[in-house]
């Protein structure tokens, strides 16, 4: 195959591939890809909200509560250590994910908003008034909001970078942005709303050399291509599980070691200290510093399942496939009579964006619904962004490792019939 092996990498398929693409054996591990919905086949094409769960992550969770339930880090009962060791192997399994130098650099949260709210008040502390944070327009609510309720705070300012018109960072004006003020670069690794894939190891060597780090929304890459966090050479990358066809309600935050050792902790309580007294208390070292109270065991648990699962099939393998299914969704979506995409970017992941004139994308979106094609439609959590272009919103077709062939004949023949109940 000819596969982009990283994320940066030309999205560029060979025609072998997208023959391929027609087959996705994968489909199989997932069981609800088999119920219908509203009697028809089920084509999920709205893997940027959230992925489906493979077997193997379902059963991790059952697995976990049925054989292995207990508190962690805090017992010296068999199962809690048990528990203990299952959850720190998937601390593992993130860093090996990430890349990540150490299982310690890797800190387990609710998912990449309650990461970016984590380093807005932990390391934001330090901001003074007049510092800046840089951010692009292309930003999920998830990573501008938080910068917003930090400058509140501090005095700091939020300034975001340009998008052109094809839906890629335009460069000169995020270098005339960055300057000796500039504290925090946050910017997403692959555009929700676009499917852009942002330049990240570029955009960090233009904000060292300003002096400022870097935060990664990794929320839409993680599961779509291989990511190396050293190769990145950024400060915080921050997904969520269930976008990695792991449960909800986990994530992880990676932190550089050295930035880490010196955070303050956000979040007090159990777990994340090292003695306490009236007098005063003191901190765990490392990531428990910052996870206070009981976390989500069986979910870090199931991530790990999760991650373990698309390492089985390989990510340069499921970039390869989508890749392979997003050049051919783009051609006979663009065949079609008034259909535009929003996000034209020249190296994009697997997210189609697009608008069909004379027809409301919500509205497209329920006539999808009715032939069991599922996108979604709105504003995508990215309101700036739909000001830059001018639009209330967009349909949005997101692909997974599980799609196929057959879910873009669904996502076609929906349009096509959306277009002629429309008369359009
Ligand atoms: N960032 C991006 C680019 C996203 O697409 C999303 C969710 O869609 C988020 C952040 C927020 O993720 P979560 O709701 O899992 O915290």
């Amino acid at each position: 195959m000819n596969a982009p092996l990283t994320l940066e990498g030309v999205l560029r398929p060979a025609a072998a591939d997208q023959a391929a693409a027609a087959a996705a054996p994968w489909a199989a591990d997932f069981p609800i890809l088999a119920r219908p919905v509203r009697a028809r086949r089920l084509a999920y094409l709205d893997n940027g909200a959230t992925t489906q769960k493979p077997q193997g992550v379902i059963q991790a969770l059952a697995d976990f509560y049925e054989q292995s339930n207990a508190n962690i880090h805090r017992g010296v009962h068999w199962l809690s250590q048990h528990a203990t060791d299952l959850y720190e192997q998937a601390r593992s399994r993130v860093a090996g994910l990430l890349n990540a130098p150490n299982s310690q650099d890797v800190i387990f949260v609710r998912g990449t908003t309650e990461a970016i709210n984590l380093v807005a008040q932990t390391w934001g502390q330090s901001l003074a008034p007049g510092d800046e944070i840089l951010v692009t327009d292309m930003e999920h609510h998830s990573n501008i909001v938080p910068w917003q309720l930090l400058c509140a705070r501090t005095g700091a300012v939020l300034r975001h970078a340009r998008v052109t018109d094809s839906g890629e960072i335009d460069l000169d004006d995020f270098r005339s942005c960055l300057n000796a003020r500039t504290r925090l670069v946050a910017l997403a690794h692959v555009s929700n709303a676009l499917g852009t894939v942002n330049p990240v190891a570029e955009i960090t060597r233009l904000a060292r050399e300003a002096g400022a780090l870097v935060l990664v929304d990794g929320a839409q890459a993680v599961a779509h291509a291989p990511v190396d966090v050293q190769a990145l050479d950024c400060d915080f990358y921050a997904f969520s599980g269930h976008k990695i066809y792991g449960p909800t309600g986990i994530g992880a935050l990676y932190v550089r070691a050295s930035i880490l050792q010196k955070l303050a902790p956000w979040q007090g309580g159990g777990d994340m200290i090292h003695t306490v007294s009236f007098e005063g208390s003191t901190w765990a070292e490392g990531p428990q510093r910052f996870e206070a109270g009981t976390p989500n065991i069986a979910g870090a648990v199931a991530l790990g399942a999760a991650i373990d699962y698309v390492q089985s099939i390989g990510l340069p393998v499921i970039a390869a496939h989508e890749s392979a299914l997003l050049a051919e969704a783009t051609e006979r979506m663009l065949a079609l009579p008034g259909v535009r995409l929003v996000g034209t970017a020249r190296h994009k992941a697997g997210i189609l964006s697009f608008l069909v004139d004379g027809i409301h994308p919500h509205d497209l979106g329920t006539i999808l619904d009715t032939e069991g094609v599922a996108i979604r439609a709105g504003h995508h959590c990215a309101m700036p962004l739909m000001a830059r272009f001018g639009i209330p919103g967009t349909a949005r077709a997101s692909l997974a490792l599980y799609n196929t062939q057959a879910d873009i004949d669904a996502l076609v023949a929906g349009v096509r019939k959306a277009q002629k109940l429309f008369g359009v």
